[in-house]
């Protein structure tokens, strides 16, 4: 029987409170809306971004209750009024970066950054209105996709169609982990063949960074983490040199210099925090390194000495690897299908749905490869 117009009742992963855990619950999902898409989710996945966002207890909204999950890919459901670009049976890529083709973002060849993206902040569809209600109350929309649900309402431009024949539990890998790490090489610091590289934090975006340096042809990548556990599979995607801060009395940038005679050319901090920011600046080559921020930083000053950029060196941001959001995911997935590109390596643990606080769990504890993406939430249909 068709869902189409109707409302679905399905299953969601809903955080009631700020610094709460998931509960799975009922939900009712209503049709899309104009420029709108519902889309059965099929495979999902934990980012270090809602870790920080669990964790937090004073977030920088008080929008509960939320369905979180920003990674994910799904099959199109049903499409509401003035859709042109999917259609009911599509594969596609939820996109936390959307890409209205249109702003002077999208519009510009230099950037990437959407400027419908900041729809998100509403965590409301951009009526004003939520497509979810669980137990009679509305509940909040995350980063315009809200994954953590079987069946999740987007914006047609928060999606991209893929080819019908391609894998979505592992091309959902492409919505954000992948492309964030490898995109933040490629194309934000735009990493050259023989450089030397330096990749602060393995987590999922880390280990993919690591990938787009070695495919840019770096020479040496130095892998850069506290937790040891990540240094095996570091190696496995591409680090030629793995260290532990916590291994040497001197400053990391130091440890670096000393390593490479006057700075690697590329550093990358992907862990999110100021101080290590600081510490891969510095550790750049004096004269022309370039050190990218892909970690969330949000909340919190910098504190850089001026000094580190009189002598030519650049800091950079990052969102999304500098892809626009369409093209960029459907693009690496057909890059995927060419076998141009592997993400079997960020996979570690596939979990039902209903597991999810277990994943979180396992990320928490760190043990295994990839905290960004430890689990494939292949969810669990019950429509
Ligand atoms: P993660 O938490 O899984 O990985 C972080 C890694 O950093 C861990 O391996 C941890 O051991 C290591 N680490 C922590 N403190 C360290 C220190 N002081 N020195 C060295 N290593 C340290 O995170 P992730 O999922 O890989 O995401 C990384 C960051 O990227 C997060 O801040 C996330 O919010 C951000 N992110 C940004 C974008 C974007 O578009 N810019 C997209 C996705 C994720
Ligand atoms: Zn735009």
């Amino acid at each position: 029987m068709s869902t189409t117009g109707k409302v679905i009742r399905c299953r969601a992963a809903i955080v009631w409170k700020p610094g709460g855990s998931f509960s799975i619950e009922e939900v009712e999902v209503a049709p899309p809306k104009a420029k709108e898409v519902r889309v059965k989710m099929v495979a999902t996945a934990l980012c270090g971004t809602e870790m920080k966002m669990l964790k937090t207890k004073n977030l920088q909204h008080q929008y509960y209750p939320i369905i979180m999950g920003h990674e994910g890919a799904g099959i199109v459901e049903s499409v509401g009024e003035g859709v042109s670009t999917v259609k009911a049976g599509d594969k596609v890529i939820a996109l936390f970066l959307p890409q209205c083709g249109e702003c002077t973002s999208c519009l510009n060849s230099a950037g990437n950054f959407c400027i419908k993206f900041k729809q998100r902040e509403t965590h409301l569809m951009s009526d004003g209105t939520s497509r979810f209600t669980c137990k009679g109350k509305p509940v909040y929309h995350f980063a315009n996709t809200s994954t953590f649900s079987e069946y999740t309402v987007m914006n047609e431009i928060s999606v991209t169609k893929i080819d019908a024949a391609a894998p979505l539990e592992k091309v959902f890998l492409v919505s954000c982990g992948f492309s964030t790490g490898y995109g933040g090489a490629i194309n934000t610091a735009k990493v050259t063949p023989g450089s030397t590289c330096a990749v602060f934090g393995l987590g999922g975006v880390g280990l993919s960074v690591i990938m787009g340096c070695k495919a840019a042809g770096a020479a040496r990548i130095i892998a850069v983490d506290i937790n040891k556990d990540k240094f095996e599979k570091a190696k496995e995607v591409g680090a030629t040199e793995c260290i532990n801060p916590q291994d040497y009395e001197k400053p990391i940038q130091e440890v670096l210099f000393d390593l490479t005679g006057d700075g690697v050319d590329f550093s990358f901090e992907v862990i999110g925090n100021p101080e290590t920011v600081a510490a891969a600046l510095a550790s750049c080559h004096e004269s022309h390194g370039v050190c990218v921020i892909i970690g969330l930083v949000t909340g919190v000053q910098l504190n850089i000495s001026g000094h580190l950029f009189f002598s030519g060196r650049t800091l950079k941001g990052s969102v999304y690897g500098g892809w626009k959001g369409r093209d960029g995911a459907s693009k690496l997935v057909s890059d995927y299908m060419a076998k141009k590109i592997n993400l079997d390596a960020l996979i570690t643990h596939t979990l039902n749905f209903d597991k999810i606080n277990e994943a979180v769990e396992l990320m928490k504890t760190g043990k295994w490869q990839c905290p960004l993406c430890p689990v494939t939430l292949s969810m669990m249909l019950t429509n």
